[in-house]
């Protein structure tokens, strides 16, 4: 190989006998989508020059482990880095140059300027093709009187540490953590698990957006239990010394105040340089990740991607779709077709003793979006495992499938066991446009401490199934306060002992081993809605009775634990009057 020397840094290699002419990529950013392009360019062209720039003082970290110090769960911040500019260049031959920002692009020169940071010194280097992931940035808005209070973000190393060493060498006590989406969530966990005191404050009506509003109930329950003063429906007004200000008035003591009200695409780079930025505000590119500028690719945080499900532009900040486009701009850079399928958000977190995962669509985005979906929910919740394991949990599970197709749209899960196995499940069921039909026939594993012979995914497919089948009729959860505020006629089929210790307010008994000797005391000429404990029993009263003539009998799912979790955590923060005479989440 001839390799040219030039005065700007720049090399030429000019290959001999044959082989092609080796090419020189350069890549802005170094951690999720960064690190993954350039790995998978080295696995394609061994001779090839590739330069990896990181403005900040590491390459390759875990940003999802990063709560995780804070609680000490992640004891050293250190290993938090996984790879070292000298191990991409002993491993990979991968030049990794940290503390260097690229802070221009020369479209039509082909070539970037880079700022040492350190140095301050600036100089030029010429590429084939550019790659973008520069990620996103934690939006910090200026709200009156910041300046009062100890602000933090966290997106990288040097953030959690700063913020670490803070709280304990200065023995804080309170902390504000400012929005409920995954990483201020997993901030107040691991900060409460330290020891603190932490408020959370949502300006909406609950965290974790990419669940609706009745199964975030589960983790609000889930943080105010574990003592975080949970605050939703409230927005930050302003700051005053060492107090957050609420608009409801509310004052919070915060000697530290974390912002996670959600992240914006960097885009900085691509603007200046003209790159196309598409209509979510996020840096625009084609089905192979490639921006306006066939020679510039941009994949991760800092792009818009297609939803498979909405059919819309969206923005995704998840690590597995950030790699997954960086290997296919990789494989593009090398002429290799790949059939870009799109995004559906699949996504986990851990809430204290509770896991929580979602996929796809729910009902507040179809919503949000003004999807012209017609959709229906199954919701069920029934053991993880079997009962007589130890550790089987009830599984919160929600299910939106499409009428009168019955293709899965979305689906939540809620429980201490294994959520992620079972939405894993419903994300390949997505992928290859599954059916409720097919949920229910799906052939999982089974074995007493896994799970339990029908799944709980399979038993989403039945209760999908029947309703498509229109072989019975629902009501929700959300509506049982209305019928009981309204004299509804509810039906209780628990066993008496069940409902002697806590039942709906107004509700009547009659357990399900009565109910074909008690039919009398139903009436034919109204609606009557049914009840358990998780819907299961009043599923097969409704089936019962509508085949003895009741044409108006209603299923309540999510039954009296999915009514415990709805109503609870607005009980007991609002003071208003409770529809049950206790709660019961077993
Ligand atoms: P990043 O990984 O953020 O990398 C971008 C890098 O580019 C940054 O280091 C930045 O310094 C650098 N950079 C920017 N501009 C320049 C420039 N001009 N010159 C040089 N360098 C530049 N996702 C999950 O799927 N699961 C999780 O559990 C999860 N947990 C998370 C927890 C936290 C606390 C955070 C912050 C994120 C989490 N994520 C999680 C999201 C995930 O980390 C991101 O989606 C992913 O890292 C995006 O990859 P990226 O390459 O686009 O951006």
């Amino acid at each position: 190989m001839l390799e040219i020397k030039l005065t700007n840094n720049t090399n030429i290699n000019i290959k001999m006998g044959g082989h092609k002419m080796s090419k020189k990529y350069l890549i802005v950013g170094g951690v999720a989508g960064g690190a993954s392009t350039a790995a998978r360019l080295r696995r394609l062209g061994e001779e090839d020059e590739i330069i990896m720039f990181e403005k900040d003082p590491y390459v390759s970290f875990s940003n999802c482990c990063l709560p995780y110090h804070l609680s000490g769960t992640v004891k050293d911040a250190g290993s938090l880095v996984l790879m070292s500019p000298d191990k991409f260049k002993a491993q990979y031959n991968i030049d990794a140059r940290v503390h260097n920002e690229v802070t221009a692009i020369n479209r039509e020169k082909k070539q970037v300027t880079v700022k040492n940071v350190i140095t301050g010194e600036e100089y030029t280097e010429n590429y084939d093709k550019l790659i973008l992931s520069p990620g996103a940035k934690a939006i910090v808005p200026k709200i009156k009187g910041i300046e009062n209070v100890k602000v933090f973000t966290v997106r990288n190393v040097v953030d959690i540490d700063k913020l670490n060493r803070y709280v304990k060498e200065n023995k804080i006590k309170n902390v504000s953590v400012i929005g409920g989406g995954f990483i201020g969530v997993e901030v107040a966990e691991n900060l409460r698990e330290a020891g603190n005191n932490v408020s959370l404050v949502e300006a909406l009506p609950h965290i974790m957006k990419p669940f609706d509003y009745d199964m975030a109930q589960i983790l609000h329950k889930e943080m105010y239990d574990h003592g975080v003063n949970l605050i939703v429906g409230d927005k930050v007004e302003s700051f005053e010394k060492d107090t957050v200000v609420l608009g409801s008035g509310k004052k919070i003591e915060a000697e530290a105040v974390v912002m996670a009200i959600g992240v914006k695409p960097d885009t900085e780079l691509a603007v200046k340089a003209g790159l196309e930025i598409g209509e979510t505000g996020a840096i625009k590119v084609d089905q192979n990740y490639m921006t306006s500028d066939k020679d510039i690719y941009a994949v991760g945080d800092a792009i818009e991607v297609y939803n498979a499900l909405s059919g819309k532009k969206t923005k995704i900040s998840l690590a597995g779709p950030a790699q997954k486009q960086a290997r296919q701009a990789a494989d593009h850079i090398h002429g290799k077709v790949v059939r870009n399928t799109g995004f559906i958000g699949s996504s986990v977190v851990k809430c204290f003793d509770y896991n929580a995962a979602s996929v796809g669509l729910n009902e507040e985005m179809i919503e949000a979006l003004k999807l012209d979906i017609n959709y229906e929910v199954a919701k069920v919740i029934p053991g993880d495992k079997v009962g007589l394991m130890p550790g089987c949990e009830p599984l919160h599970f929600k299910l939106l499938f499409e009428i009168p197709t019955g293709k899965v749209l979305g689906a939540q899960a809620i429980g201490k066991g294994n959520v992620d196995k079972r939405m894993d499940v419903i994300a390949t069921a997505i992928k290859f446009g599954a059916t409720v039909d097919d949920l229910r026939d799906l052939e999982l594993c089974y074995a007493p401490p896994f799970g339990t012979a029908k799944d709980v995914v399979n038993f989403a497919g039945y209760v999908g199934t029947n309703l498509l089948n229109g072989s019975f009729k629902q009501v929700r959860e959300k509506d049982v306060r209305g019928l009981v505020e309204s004299g509804a006629f509810i039906v209780d089929v628990r066993e008496k002992n069940e409902y002697d210790l806590s039942h709906i307010i107004g509700a009547k008994n009659i357990p399900l081993s009565q109910l074909r000797q008690r039919t009398n005391e139903i009436p034919k000429d109204q609606p009557v809605y049914l009840h358990c404990r998780s819907a299961q029993r009043s599923y097969n009263a409704v089936m019962a009775l509508q085949q003895l003539g009741f044409q108006n009998v209603y299923n309540i799912s999510g039954g009296f634990m999915g009514i415990s979790f709805y109503e609870y955590f607005d009980d007991v923060t609002t003071g208003r009057k409770k529809i049950v005479t206790d709660y019961n989440f077993l």
